[in-house]
């Protein structure tokens, strides 16, 4: 299927640049872990793809084990890449990951050089690409030396598998101390991505205190709680939702009553700011000057396009952001 990018897509969504690298976000970037599996089709996987980069969106995060089958969503997108949007990779930032459960066996999980470089071949092969922009490890490993799996992470950007190199999941103290590693090895860590929504406030503090100190960009995944935040459960479970497919990740369970009500008082506060809890709770995360993009999972172009309005409303008034913490 033939695809010509919209002419003006640079003019729809702020951008960021992550720390004093040269990379630059889109405030909002979407993610691969759901709905880019095996049983979705590449047609509808590039109509989602194309419409995000046709209103601005150029960075795609994925993982090696992102599916489900692990390892189908960069196939997906390999196959997006080699058609609709084959003549744009230079303009796509794409990243990927290695850390979580992917094969049996030692090497198959955690942050062992043998398992980051492997898999960052497999990645590359499943993508199509010979490169990938960011590799990031995608979660701390107490039993690997820290200077083994940084090592690893230099060695990936010096034989060409990434151009970056970033963290995931990692606590302050790590973090620290991964980074002194990485600038020591000239392979600098430009960015980390960590949790953080209305509901998941960890990083706040001492971790987005670290990466402000150091200089680094911040990416965070799941501003909207997986679908919570939003109107999306407002007035039941709707079929085809994330909590309908019962997803280990976001169940019946996460919706308890007096979860619902708290939802249903945030969104009237979204609504006296003229706009949806979605678009409210990605403008809240990017309040914070450390974070440089809401990294979005979308099932629906349209879910896309209420993002992306997110960014014409970032402001928030002393009040609103006090009525807001008194329901967090
Ligand atoms: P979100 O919090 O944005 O949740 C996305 C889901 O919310 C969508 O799939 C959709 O659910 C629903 N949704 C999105 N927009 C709307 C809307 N406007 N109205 C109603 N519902 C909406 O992010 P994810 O949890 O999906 O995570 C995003 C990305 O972050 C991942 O794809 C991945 O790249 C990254 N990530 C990284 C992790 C890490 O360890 N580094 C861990 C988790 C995520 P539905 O399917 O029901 O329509």
């Amino acid at each position: 299927m033939s695809y010509t990018a919209n002419a003006a897509r640079y003019d729809c969504l702020p951008r960021q640049r992550c720390g004093q690298s040269g990379v630059v976000l889109p405030q909002v970037s979407l993610g691969l872990w759901h709905n880019f599996g095996g049983d979705v089709s590449s047609y509808q996987a590039g109509k989602l793809l194309c419409h995000a980069f046709d209103k601005g969106i150029y960075h795609f995060d994925l993982a090696n084990n992102y599916g489900p089958p692990p390892g189908s969503a960069e196939e997906c997108l390999g196959k997006v890449l080699k058609s609709q949007l084959a003549g744009y990779r230079d303009e796509l930032l794409i990243s990927s990951k290695a850390g979580y459960d992917m094969w049996p066996g030692p090497f198959g999980d955690f942050g062992s050089r043998k398992y980051l470089v492997s898999s960052c071949d497999q990645s590359l092969k499943r993508l199509g690409l010979d490169y990938v922009d960011i590799f990031y490890h995608h979660r701390m490993d107490a039993d690997t030396p820290l200077e083994e799996t940084m090592g690893a992470l230099d060695y990936i950007v010096r034989s060409g598998r990434a151009l970056y190199v970033g963290l995931s999941n990692y606590g302050a103290a790590t973090l620290a101390q991964a980074s002194k590693i990485l600038k020591k090895l000239g392979t600098p860590c430009v960015i980390v991505q960590n949790r953080y929504s209305m509901l998941a406030r960890e990083i706040e503090g001492g971790f987005l205190k670290e990466c402000e100190n150091q200089k680094l960009g911040t990416v965070v995944f799941s501003p909207l709680a997986q679908g919570l935040l939003s109107d999306r459960y407002l007035a039941g479970i709707p079929a085809g939702s994330r909590v309908a497919s019962n997803s280990p990740f976001l169940n019946k369970g996460d919706l308890t009553d007096s979860r619902l009500i708290q939802l249903k008082l945030l969104n009237e506060i979204a609504d006296a700011r003229g706009q949806s809890l979605a678009q409210m709770a990605i403008a809240w995360v990017l309040r914070q000057k450390a974070i440089c993009s809401a990294l979005i999972g979308a099932s629906q172009a349209q879910q896309i396009d209420e993002a992306c309005g997110a960014t014409d409303r970032l402001d928030f008034s002393d009040d609103e952001l006090a009525l807001i913490e008194a329901l967090i």
